[in-house]
């Protein structure tokens, strides 16, 4: 036996895990989140968009936050086909005040948020040492910063009016493990993760629940050039995860949707993982290590 490791461990003819039920059914009553107005920052593309549409499809009225009218035009087409009530909001999650002006657009048309998702984030692959200042804290700003801001504007609408409320922030399995090429982007989930569990103590007594959740590899028509063209790098995407298959938005939908409901109001602080066991996976074998520079096709660094 040769004591080379092969390349490849081929796979083919293994069922990988089953499909999931096709997207419009749901493990939740119809129903679950009639009355309720669920606010969803970046809504309007990708896996807000699909998060948002399983809110909907339960009955939810969704409030569409993100920058661009494009955007906007697109989630609350997406929600008022599947028949939901939404409202697009220009809303900067890096600006406090972008962020007040939403709420308070929100509360006026549809009545108080009830639901929180933190979805919004920037991202895109680079070696550190390629990495500028800006690139470092825009990233940061928008992801970790961000994303506090919403939960605290959200938090103290609640905390002052005396009700009930959930936030969902959607975070990336590198906040555990790092994430070579993402060193801005791994370090922020790091901190939503970690904001996640303090708040979930700090407002756990006022009726505020808080979780996050991470989505494996979920490819979607909206991804930016820069995620596209890192993935497109990998020629079989279902082959290189031990579900021999990437994830389908609705699977992320259900437990969005789960995690908020009454089902699960004794999750609190917790982060779940959807990604079909990848970012637990290591190799029996040790494979060469192969430097973020060479994997982005990228040549020697030049100060
Ligand atoms: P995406 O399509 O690039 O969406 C990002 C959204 O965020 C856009 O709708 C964008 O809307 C909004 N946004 C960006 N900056 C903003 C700002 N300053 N203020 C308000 N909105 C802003 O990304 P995605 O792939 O759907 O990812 C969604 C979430 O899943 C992210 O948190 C991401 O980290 C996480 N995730 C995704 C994957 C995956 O496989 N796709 C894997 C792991 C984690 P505007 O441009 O209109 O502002």
């Amino acid at each position: 036996m040769s004591d080379e490791a092969p390349d490849t461990i081929h796979s083919a003819g293994l069922p990988g895990l089953q499909a999931p039920p096709p997207v419009g059914s749901s493990a939740l009553p119809a129903g679950t989140y009639e009355g309720t107005t669920v606010f969803v920052t970046g809504a309007g593309t990708g896996l807000g968009k699909a998060i948002a549409s399983e809110f909907a499809r339960l009955g939810a009225s969704i409030v569409i936050a993100s920058r661009k009218a494009e955007h906007l035009d697109a989630g609350v087409e997406a929600i008022e086909a599947l028949g939901g009530a939404a409202l697009g909001v220009e809303c900067d999650i890096r600006e406090a005040d972008s962020i007040e002006a939403a709420f308070d657009a929100a509360e006026e048309r549809l009545g108080r948020p009830s639901v929180l998702v933190n979805n919004a984030a920037a991202n895109f692959p680079v070696p550190a040492e390629d990495m500028s200042p800006n690139a470092w804290r825009t990233v940061v700003d928008i992801t970790l910063n961000g994303t506090f801001l919403c939960t605290r504007e959200f938090g103290r609408r609640h905390l002052a009016a005396g009700t009930p409320a959930s936030v969902l922030s959607v975070g990336a399995s590198y906040a555990w493990t790092g994430g070579p090429g993402f060193a801005h982007s791994a370090a922020a989930k790091a901190g939503v993760k970690n904001m996640t569990e303090t708040l979930a103590v700090e407002w756990g007594p006022y009726g505020i629940q808080l979780n996050a959740l991470v989505p494996g590899l979920f490819p979607h028509e909206d991804m930016t050039e820069d995620i596209a063209g890192n993935l497109a790098a990998t020629s079989d995407k279902d082959a290189c995860q031990p579900a021999l298959r990437v994830g389908r938005r609705q699977e992320l939908g259900w437990a969005a949707t789960f995690l908020c409901s009454p089902y699960a109001r004794f999750i609190s602080g917790h982060t779940l993982v959807v990604d079909g066991a990848n970012w637990q996976r290591r190799t029996l074998t040790m494979p060469p290590v192969v430097t973020v520079r060479d994997q982005m096709g990228r040549g020697p660094f030049e100060p």
